[in-house]
């Protein structure tokens, strides 16, 4: 009898990623030297052993169809041995070892109608959440206003004209899917009316105490209505959020006249120079005024070049935002200071320990090395 029984496979958990990576990142693994930006959108990583590999980052649609998907793999297919990545803002990464296989791959790239750029002092892709395409509690739309916004700002996207690096994020409620609390620019969906209680249906289809239970805010209430369990929302402490839509249906909270958009900005991941930091509030509310949302594409174009014109080298909106100080900045973007602007739920911003020194157990530390740009 063997002594170790045989590896089980089971579908708990994904498989290990280090199966997946190209060769050459295996073999060099958390020994690369340097990398570098060869030109807007191309990487090259060098390795202590003198390996190269050349990254090529194009944009994504972020939702994308099965067909599309396979164009992408075909594409990584004739280039880089089938070998991609897609990174956490959504940029496809196509992973070569022949440099002479650049050139080739962005030029089929640019037929495609994939963009090749967003590494360094440029916009990154993206990142966005499901929107009016797929979820239920969306305030706004995503994939519509990212649309918008890009065709706008591709060129800050292809080229690297920018002080610095930056980061968009949409979310489409305040549940936030998107990396909205921590992007130099943040779009954000937002309710701004309590949940409406559909008192006919609620009862048949909800369980009372399930929908108490999902109010982060104990907003609801149990009641009893003509002898029928039902809830109420006391609207003073809702705070428009959606969760008890989500375990209720019959307390739709979707407004077609009040719900609409805000814009957040300074957040970041990065621990360069400043430890991370949260989006703080630009402008409170802007309409959803589809398809092509012309107030918010003004605003996010008013605030890129804004910081484009007045950031010193390398600083991400929030430190230009540090340095400039907030009377400055509502000064120099145009926007209107308003009550809604003032900071009243202070306790988590205060505690919230953002700085990389909480990774104190060394578990994960170790990245490939690949990609950190986000
Ligand atoms: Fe749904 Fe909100 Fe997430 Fe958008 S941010 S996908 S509305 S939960
Ligand atoms: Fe509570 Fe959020 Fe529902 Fe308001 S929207 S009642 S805060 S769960």
């Amino acid at each position: 009898m063997p002594d170790v029984a045989p590896t089980r496979r089971t579908d708990i958990g994904p498989p290990h990623y280090g199966q997946f990576l190209p060769p050459i990142v295996q073999a060099n693994y958390g020994k690369w030297r340097y990398h570098e930006i060869l030109r807007p959108g191309v990487l090259v990583h060098v390795g202590e052993s003198g390996d190269r590999l050349y990254t090529v980052r194009a944009g994504s649609p972020r939702l994308l169809s099965v067909q599309t998907i396979r164009e992408i793999c075909d594409v990584a297919d004739r280039y880089c041995d089938g070998y991609l990545r897609f990174t956490s803002r959504h940029n496809i990464e196509f992973l070569l070892t022949d440099p002479g296989k650049i050139e080739p791959l962005i030029a089929d790239l640019a037929v495609r109608g994939f963009p090749v750029g967003g590494i360094g002092h440029a916009i990154s892709n993206i990142v966005h959440t499901q929107g009016w395409i797929h979820c239920h509690s969306a305030a706004t739309d995503a994939s519509g206003i990212v649309k918008a916004l890009m065709d706008e700002l591709i060129g800050r996207f292809t080229e690297t004209t920018l002080p610095g690096k930056l980061r968009i994020a949409l979310a489409c409620c305040v549940n936030m899917c998107g990396a909205v609390h921590c992007s130099d620019i943040a779009i954000l969906g937002i309710h701004r009316r309590p949940p409406k209680v559909a008192q006919d249906r609620l009862p048949k289809i909800c369980e009372v105490p399930t929908v108490v239970a999902s109010c982060p805010t104990a907003a609801i209430r149990p009641v009893r209505r003509a002898g029928v369990e039902s809830v109420e929302v006391n609207e003073d402490a809702c705070m428009f959020c959606g969760n008890c839509y989500t375990v209720c249906p019959a307390m739709p909270l979707n407004d077609a006249l009040n719900d609409g958009v805000s814009i957040w900005v300074g957040g970041k991941v990065s621990n360069a120079r400043t430890e991370p930091r949260f989006s703080k509030l630009a402008i409170p509310f802007l309409p959803n005024n589809p398809p092509r949302w012309p107030e918010v594409v003004d605003a996010v174009k008013g605030l890129v070049d804004a910081w484009a014109a007045h950031a010193r080298k390398h600083e991400r909106m929030g430190e230009w935002i540090d340095r400039i100080g907030w009377p400055a900045f509502f000064r120099l973007t145009g926007i209107e200071f308003t009550k809604l602007h003032i900071d009243d739920f202070r306790h988590a911003e205060t505690t919230f320990k953002r700085s990389v020194h909480i990774k104190g157990s060394g578990i994960g530390d170790q990245g490939s090395g690949i990609g950190d740009q986000g």
